[in-house]
């Protein structure tokens, strides 16, 4: 065993991960990366297949990331936002309000994609306050979601598997169906499933918009639940109600903002504009955390006033707004114009959707659902009945292992197979990268389902 292997397997708790196999099986350590690749201890090269878990966008080692990087150190690494402004922050911020959705003129920042939705959370619960409708507190979610970790995030969730067990530590929120068409309970075509999730968001906010301060939801995509996507139509109708009922819209485009979708924020799509916005993964190019939640100035306006009138937002991070995060965040939007990433995307998208074509005809598959640069694979004993294999079976994690000895690194959602790569992946790459796939769901599921050790099936 390496080194850092024995290292690692003797000191370190990994995230969402059941440490007993974690440390029963052959572990790969990263030591460096190279365009759409990852690099191991053994000089072994895998193609990056979930961008680093979504938050890679222009490949690793990205020459102008890390001249960006490289040049703020020269001049400051940290210095706290309490108190005090900062020449990348203020940069970055610019730039964000001129690429978000119209009517985001505010950035406020923090860390990581929980912190980002708990600060969206908190704001429009003391909106209502100083609005005078104190009693609008409550929170709309889907079923299925994921928004993050943290108590308040977990609140919003949705996912069995995860949030359960922290039920008593929770506020409560109002669960509305997620509109995933494969696994519609009310309806067979996804016309009748976006009516149907409509009407049910719509009755909880005609009975209840009173107590509701906003509705919260993951568009196009709820990422986490296993890439299950709604249908087109559901989230501009999801505005117009919340408009029309008086509820704040927070969007989490965490995992699908920075060109994921096939376009900038997902939002656009449906030509949403939210009234909070939540993002970080892509926002730093995969360099450095950083998160940030844009609002309106309606929203900021309503915190303005005199120190005693006690109006402040008392919320921040040590972190928060860091130069060298900000400078990646900087550098990795410059990259956007410069080389018209986003302009380049919808011939990818369609290689992708080429090449998905052969793993709609493999026996275990029962959906291949895409948007944009994200897809979902998901695998059923029985697709005909949408008959799901046994959970111990670990089918998903066997996929992901098989991809990974034919030099591609993919992470199951349970028996999902998901793929996002990088923006920056070559035509030929997204070609070579489907064919692994496609070769390793064939023969991982042609095998008789037998139970299996894998670490970390989840995420
Ligand atoms: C990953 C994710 C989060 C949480 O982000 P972290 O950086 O892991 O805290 C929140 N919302 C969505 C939609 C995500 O995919």
């Amino acid at each position: 065993m390496n080194e850092f292997e024995a290292k690692d397997k003797e000191f370190i708790w990994h995230p969402f991960t059941q440490m007993k196999s974690w440390r029963e099986t052959p572990q790969t350590v990263i030591v460096a990366a190279q365009g759409n690749k990852l690099i191991d201890q053994d000089g072994r090269e895998y193609y990056d297949g979930v961008s680093s878990l979504w938050v890679n966008i222009h490949g690793h080692r990205k020459k102008e990331i890390d001249a960006a990087i490289i040049e703020q150190l020269g001049k400051v690494a940290h210095s706290t936002m309490l108190g005090l402004a900062n020449v990348p922050a203020s940069q970055l911020a610019e730039m964000l309000v001129e690429i978000a959705p119209a009517g985001l003129r505010k950035v406020f920042y923090s860390d990581d994609g929980s912190t980002a939705m708990e600060v969206a959370i908190k704001i429009a619960f003391q909106y209502w306050q100083h609005k005078g409708l104190g009693k609008k507190c409550r929170f709309v979610a889907l079923e299925q979601a994921y928004h993050g970790d943290t108590v308040g995030t977990v609140s919003v969730g949705g996912i069995d598997l995860f949030h359960r067990v922290f039920k008593p530590l929770l506020f409560d929120p109002i669960q509305v169906p997620s509109p995933s068409c494969y696994h519609c309970r009310f309806a067979a075509s996804p016309e009748e499933c976006c009516g149907e999730c409509v009407a049910a968001m719509e009755k909880v906010l005609a009975e209840q918009h009173e107590q509701i301060a906003a509705v919260v939801l993951e568009p196009l995509v709820q990422a986490a639940a296993g890439m299950l996507m709604s249908p087109p139509g559901y989230l501009a109708k999801i505005r117009e109600l919340t408009r029309r009922f008086n509820v704040l819209l927070i969007v989490d485009e965490v995992a699908t903002g920075f060109g994921r979708t096939g376009k900038m924020f997902a939002c656009e799509h449906e030509d949403v504009s939210p009234d909070l916005m939540a993002l970080s993964k892509g926002i730093t190019g995969g360099y450095l955390p950083l998160a940030a939640t844009l609002t309106t100035d309606e929203i900021y306006n309503a915190f303005l006033g005199e120190m005693s009138d006690k109006k402040t937002f008392y919320h921040g991070h040590s972190y928060t707004g860091n130069p060298l995060a900000c400078a990646a965040a900087v550098a990795n939007l410059r990259i956007f114009q410069n080389e018209k990433v986003i302009e380049a995307l919808p011939a990818k998208v369609e290689t992708i959707r080429r090449y998905l074509t052969p793993l709609r005809q493999l026996a275990h598959v029962g959906d291949v659902r895409q948007c944009g640069l994200i897809v979902g694979i998901e695998l059923m004993a029985d697709p005909a009945n949408k008959v799901p294999y046994a959970w111990h079976c670990g089918m998903g994690a066997q996929v992901c292992m098989k991809a990974r000895e034919y030099g591609l690194f993919i992470r199951p959602v349970g028996d999902v197979v998901v793929f996002m790569p990088p923006l920056s992946t070559t035509h030929a790459e997204l070609k070579h990268m489907l064919q692994i796939i496609c070769r390793s769901v064939e023969e991982a599921t042609s095998r008789e389902a037998e139970p299996v050790a894998v670490s970390g099936a989840h995420f």
